[in-house]
């Protein structure tokens, strides 16, 4: 078993993001939880080595991403996939800079691309500056965020302060020409000493315009766009065989701990279609409470799951949110919230479930941890950006989607399991 394309990305859900994306352009795909420590679990073409580098310090995220990289090696890897975040999340310091520069080192390869254009989602890169929506990058909220404000929209800056190789711009009038033409650029900023070119894309066609001159290069970096381009590298095509899991066993259950919009309107639609529903009030896991909780919660749900899809749910209103946050501090709250559903997701399983959605990005970790989920294969689309995965075990395993706060339609609790049917 080699695969084709080895890729490492620095967070959990931007790394089944990616490999939506590569499954729905014809790749089989397998994501892991971290650098595997066991061998692959399914023949695939691809694997994603999903890490959490993206804030760590840039000399361990350096180290996380060659660990990964010589695993996808030992597995075959013929390209090497570094995935980050559409909107470029990063600091003056890295992580995006110094993890493609180690990448390129190990790889002894001198010239990669770097492009987070992702036009489904509204992230667009034109003459080296990135918009968000309608908006340059600076305005569009990510100036403010908490850990990697971007403040400056043009790319080819950004990348220059975080590496010492010279950062050149792939513009769309080349990009427009296609291969020949990219090619031609490629060879031109070469000669001049760029090693990293910022590549734009306004469109799904300029990133499948760009795909075929990738096709030779060892190191693409890149958001998830640029993967819908490669697989016909390999002369794959899209087709549903890609996304096949095994058929779908067992009991249904809903996991929430996404308090966004999205959820708490997919929640209330649950319980309005007259579904069973189970609220945690996280004050009552205060003092050493949790463990007691979460018995209630799979007695209550035992009895029931033989009828269909229950859910268990943490979700509520902001001003919720902010009252368990001011008593319990938003650290704390966050933290024992999800240890209580990673429990309850453990005991739905224990009592029978095969079928499971779990809402929330930080939610979803602690559940797959909790369920000793190392290895993931990669399904079909609920929405966009949110596939089914089939976690295989000794006991048949488990299908699991793992839902980030905003994804998602009003009925996906419900819809979710007509997709696996
Ligand atoms: P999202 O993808 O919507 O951001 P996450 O699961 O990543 O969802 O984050 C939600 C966070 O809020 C988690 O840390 C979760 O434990 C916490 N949380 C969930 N419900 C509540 C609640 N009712 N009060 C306070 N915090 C909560």
């Amino acid at each position: 078993m080699k695969i084709k394309l080895g890729c490492i990305a620095d967070d959990f859900t931007g790394a089944t993001d990616l490999a939506n994306n590569l499954v729905r352009s014809g790749m089989r795909v397998v994501q892991t939880i971290g650098v595997p420590t066991s061998p692959l679990a399914a023949d695939v073409d691809a694997v994603v080595v999903a890490l959490k580098s993206r804030t760590i310090p840039a000399a361990e995220a350096i180290a996380q991403s060659l660990e990964a990289l010589r695993w996808l090696q030992a597995q075959g890897a013929e390209q090497i996939y570094f995935k980050y975040c559409s909107t470029f999340d990063s600091t003056p310091e890295g992580n995006i800079g110094p993890v493609t520069e180690a990448l390129m080192d190990a790889l002894g390869c001198d010239f990669t691309i770097a492009t987070p254009a992702f036009p489904d989602n509204g992230r667009t890169v034109f003459k080296g500056y990135l918009f968000a929506g309608n908006v340059l990058l600076n305005e569009s909220g990510m100036q403010n965020h908490p850990l990697t404000p971007m403040t400056d929209p043009n790319l080819v800056r950004v990348m220059q302060a975080q590496t010492k190789r010279k950062v050149g711009l792939i513009d769309y009038k080349t990009v427009a020409l296609g291969e020949a033409a990219i090619r031609e650029r490629i060879a031109a900023l070469r000669a001049e000493g760029v090693g990293v070119a910022v590549v734009d894309a306004t469109s799904n066609d300029d990133l499948l315009l760009l795909g075929p001159a990738l096709k030779d290069m060892p190191l693409v970096t890149a958001g998830s766009g640029v993967a819908i381009g490669l697989p016909a590298n390999w002369g794959l095509k899209p087709s549903q065989q890609a996304s096949q899991l095994p058929a779908a066993r067992g009991l249904q259950a809903v996991v929430s701990g996404s308090c966004s919009l999205a959820t708490n309107a997919q929640v209330a639609h649950f319980k309005a279609s007259g579904r069973p529903a189970l609220a945690i009030n996280p004050a009552s896991l205060m003092h050493g409470q949790s463990d007691a909780v979460v018995q209630q919660v799979l007695a209550w749900a035992a009895p029931l799951l033989k009828d269909g899809p229950v859910l268990v749910y943490s979700t509520a209103e902001p001003d919720a949110v902010k009252a368990v946050q001011a008593q319990l501090g938003v650290a704390e709250a966050g933290a024992l919230v999800e240890h209580a559903l990673a429990a309850v997701a453990r005991g739905l399983v224990d009592l029978g479930v095969q079928q499971l959605v779990v809402a929330g990005g930080e939610t979803s970790g602690a559940c797959v941890q909790a369920l000793g989920i190392a290895q993931l294969q990669i399904g079909p689309q609920i929405d966009p950006g949110v596939p089914w995965c089939h976690a295989p075990s000794s006991s048949g395993g488990v299908h699991i989607t793992l839902k980030s706060g905003n994804f998602g339609t009003e009925d996906f609790f419900s819809k979710a399991f007509g997709v696996l049917r």
